[in-house]
């Protein structure tokens, strides 16, 4: 096949891969994913909702600034004011394809998260927004004649030729390997939660399409910036990596309080806002009497017999492990939940490699500068994926630069071992409170033992690299050595 009329190459079944697949019609589309459908994505796993500036009185520009506060200044104002104003019509997109919003009466039900000064999270089936959303986009990618999809396979090597993309190597279950020839790639390969040893991402969301897209030239941005979630359910799972349980801000918002292990409120004094204090404070503050060896506790006995009804998904957790919150306090902690930074895009998802594109957690084009505003990033997904979609569609696609091929791949992974080594290592050194000291033994530690931990090894160093590089607190970047902390 020449590599002019190859099919655009989309990475990753999440949000912003099935968005840039639907949107690419009529381009002939080859999503490759590892599971089917969404699974093991972290859009199927999001609880809260989508942030789009619908309800009466409610502006783009007020979503905007709310967006820039969250984000510490940091963000690329024109990415936010696009993201903002193309929201409603995500929304509608949507309902389009007929995904069920959840209504109060004839209108949308719009709730309100931390950073929102007004209502504006639309929700479909409560606390199961992200899976009826990947369900939705699943299936229409499905109907849609334009795609093909072929999971179960994973993307572990880019073609180059000259400066550009020509293609993908993907490997199926049992190992066997095939190149896919393309001129044009869309990495959307989600964030790099896995990394940590407290995370709310999939096992699977280790960074490889990040990698991947740095080791062929493309430019990392804002890589030190990670949210953590300040409450997930502290589960004792010394070699499993799956995603811990997020223990919802809303309980706060119902009254909950944490309680360090002697029972004492845990924010008493610190914030005005007390337990609703900003998340990244509420995130080190737990990590920090975790640290101490102490145990922090969130106890909402007081919803009693409401517990089900209210809050189904997290009651359902506890209950699987052998929680019950009804009668006894949660044991939390802080978990690695989303990455702000990522391979540097333009708003049409370009990287810096020709016909390497990026888009969703994956990607950095600024929108979320130093923290994310709650439920902007499946927004994120729908608008940038849409758009790059659109962009493919509707351009004549770029052939394949020419000059000699050169495989960039990922090469050896970490084996178990040494991945749940580097999860506890990345988790005390550049976790919620960062030093320089603990930043550089991180570093010196993954350097000694490089051939241990392969590429998520050498994709490690470069977070703390970043983290290094940015001696100052920002966002959710915190330095407890900064002058001022
Ligand atoms: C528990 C939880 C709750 C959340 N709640 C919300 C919320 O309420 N609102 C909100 O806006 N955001 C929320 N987020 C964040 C949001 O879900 C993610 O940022 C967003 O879904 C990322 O979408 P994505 O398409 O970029 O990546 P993902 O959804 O993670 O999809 C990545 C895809 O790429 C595939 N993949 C990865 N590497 C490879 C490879 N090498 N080869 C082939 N395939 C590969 C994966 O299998 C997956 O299909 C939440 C996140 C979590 C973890």
């Amino acid at each position: 096949m020449s590599a002019g009329r190859t099919p655009l190459v989309v990475v990753g079944g999440g949000v912003a891969g099935l968005s840039v697949a639907l949107a690419a019609a009529p381009r002939p589309v080859l999503l490759l994913a590892r599971g089917a459908d969404g699974e093991g994505s972290a859009s199927a796993l999001a609880q809260g909702g989508i942030a789009a500036a619908v309800g009466a009185g409610d502006t783009a520009a007020a979503h905007v600034r709310d967006t820039i506060v969250a984000g510490a200044g940091h963000n690329e104002t024109f990415a936010v004011r696009y993201l903002a104003t193309q929201a409603p019509r995500a929304i509608a997109r949507l309902q389009a394809l007929g995904l069920q919003f959840d209504h109060d009466g004839g209108r949308l039900r719009l709730g309100r998260e931390g950073g929102h000064h007004a209502d504006r999270i639309v929700h479909a089936g409560g606390d199961a927004s992200g899976a009826r959303l990947v369900a939705a986009l699943a299936k229409a990618v499905r109907d849609a004649g334009h795609v093909e999809v072929r999971s179960g396979v994973a993307v572990d090597a880019l073609l180059l030729r000259g400066s550009g993309v020509a293609g993908v190597r993907v490997r199926d279950g049992r190992g066997d390997a095939a190149l896919v020839e393309a001129a044009n790639v869309v990495l959307a390969t989600g964030g790099i939660g896995g990394l940590f040893a407290a995370s709310t991402n999939p096992a699977g969301a280790t960074g490889s399409g990040l990698a991947l897209g740095l080791a062929a030239g493309a430019r990392g941005r804002d890589l030190e910036f990670m949210q953590f979630h300040p409450t997930a359910l502290a589960l004792d799972r010394a070699n499993d990596a799956g995603p811990l349980p997020l223990v919802t801000e809303a309980l706060r918002g119902a009254g909950a309080r944490l309680l360090d292990g002697q029972g004492r409120p845990l924010m008493a004094g610190l914030h005005p806002l007390g337990d609703l204090a900003p998340r990244d404070l509420v995130a080190r503050r737990v990590w920090q009497v975790l640290q101490q060896g102490d145990r922090v506790w969130l106890d909402a006995t007081h919803l009693g017999d409401a517990w089900p009804t209210h809050f189904p998904t997290v009651h359902a957790a506890c209950r699987a492990h052998g929680i019950d919150p009804a009668r006894e306090p949660i044991p939390v902690t802080p978990a690695a939940h989303f990455h702000m930074g990522g391979l540097a895009t333009d708003r049409d998802g370009r990287t810096g490699v020709h016909g390497l594109h990026a888009v969703g957690e994956v990607a950095c084009n600024g929108v979320h500068g130093a923290n994310r505003l709650a439920s902007n990033s499946l927004l994120e997904g729908l608008v940038y994926g849409h758009r790059l979609g659109r962009r493919m569609a509707t351009r004549s696609l770029p052939r394949a630069s020419r000059g000699a091929h050169a495989w960039t791949s990922l090469g050896p992974a970490a084996d178990g071992h040494a991945r749940q080594r580097l999860r506890t290592l990345l988790w005390s050194a550049l976790g919620p409170v960062r030093n320089g000291r603990d930043l550089r033994a991180a570093r010196q530690h993954l350097h000694d033992d490089a051939a241990a931990y392969g590429w998520h090894g050498r994709l490690a160093m470069q977070l703390l690299d970043a983290a290094l590089a940015r001696g100052a607190s920002l966002g959710a970047h915190y330095r407890s050595d900064a002058s001022g902390s």
